[in-house]
């Protein structure tokens, strides 16, 4: 079997896409959102009106992107993927919500990275379904109304605190998503494993979720790379046994942690005695983007209770200390 990066790469996305949940059904875990969520599909549909506007928030991985997608199925729409970063122009965001259809989902991921006059385009677009566009310059511009079909904005965010108020009043439905169980995440595993046509067996799906900080983009990616040790290090299919191995091969202890979860507590303990410690500081001293230890990182450390955030800094929590067997705390 030809074994290329740029094959492997291609089949990851491929396999992304068959991988991704579409009805709410499949979409496992966030129970209090998906009953929230059918409600007011029903009764959209049932007024035969577009879905009021979501704002979906939470870390990465955590299933946005796939519960926009699942949202346009379920209401029966088309849905366009863009991202606050990807929106250069206003005129940009005018192209796209024009070429929507009625009732059609327009998913905006990082929303919280448009910037200022793109975001104002979308205020009276959200409102009232129209825009003002600028044409010409100087003393012959003048403004032209816009009327666009009635759409729904999903938007997703890793930080609500960064959206700017007007444009959070806007959104009908914000719902925050929340790190998944290990029973959901062992769920997801076998769901996963089953459309890989990989047997796995119940124990080895948990020992994966267990070891996936409450994520599922993480406990998918876990079962991939556990599932290539199998083949090429055991030849066979994943059994509990194999999966405890691959674990401890990819360096990730069983309460998920992985190496930079570790080198933040320790460096929390040993240079900055326990903390209290700024986020930039300790960004500095890891060697991380300061944005992806408070979007990634921190918000893990801190639902483990492991890490807490006081006015001055970050400090471990008593429970770091007696997990990781840090000495005493010098309080
Ligand atoms: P986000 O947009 O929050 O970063 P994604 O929607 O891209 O996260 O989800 C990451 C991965 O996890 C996808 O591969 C998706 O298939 C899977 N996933 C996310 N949520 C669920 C879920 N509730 N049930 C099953 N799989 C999920």
């Amino acid at each position: 079997k030809r074994m290329m990066s740029s094959d492997l790469q291609l089949e990851d996305s491929e396999i992304e896409s068959n991988i991704r949940p579409l009805t709410l059904e499949d979409y496992i875990g966030q129970t209090a959102i998906k009953e929230t969520i059918r409600i007011f599909i029903e009764a959209a549909k049932k007024r035969d009106e577009p879905l009021d506007h979501v704002l979906l928030y939470g870390p990465p991985g955590l299933g946005k992107t796939t519960l926009a997608g699942v949202i346009a199925h379920e209401m029966g729409v088309k849905y366009k993927v863009t991202s606050g970063p990807a929106i250069e122009k206003p005129g940009d965001l005018a192209a796209i919500l024009n070429n929507l259809q009625p009732r059609d989902i327009l998913f905006i991921d990082e929303i919280h990275r448009m910037s200022r006059p793109i975001e104002e385009v979308l205020y009276s677009a959200m409102e009232d379904y129209c825009i003002d566009i600028v044409v010409g310059k100087g003393p012959a511009a003048k403004s032209i109304r816009l009327t666009l079909p009635p759409f729904t904005l999903i938007g997703a965010t890793t930080r609500a605190g960064m959206l700017s108020s007007p444009l959070r009043d806007r959104f009908g439905i914000i719902q925050r998503l929340e790190y998944y169980t290990d029973e959901e995440l062992a769920q997801i595993v076998s769901r996963t494993a089953r459309l890989l046509e990989t047997p796995i067996i119940e124990e080895a799906a948990l020992e994966i979720a267990k070891a996936s900080r409450g994520t599922p983009r993480v406990a998918n990616r876990l079962l991939k790379r556990i599932r290539d040790i199998a083949l090429i290090k055991y030849e066979k299919n994943i059994d509990f046994t194999v999966c405890l191995k691959a674990l401890e091969l990819l360096n990730i202890d069983r309460r998920g942690l992985d190496e930079i979860d570790r080198r933040i507590i320790q460096v929390i303990a040993t240079q900055f005695k326990g903390g209290p410690v700024g986020l930039e500081t300790l960004a500095a001293a890891i060697g991380e983007e300061k944005d992806t230890l408070e979007d990634v990182y921190e918000p893990y450390l801190l639902q483990q209770g492991l890490l807490q955030r006081t006015p001055r800094g970050r400090m471990l929590t008593p429970y770091a200390y007696e997990c990781f067997e840090l000495g005493s705390l010098s309080l």
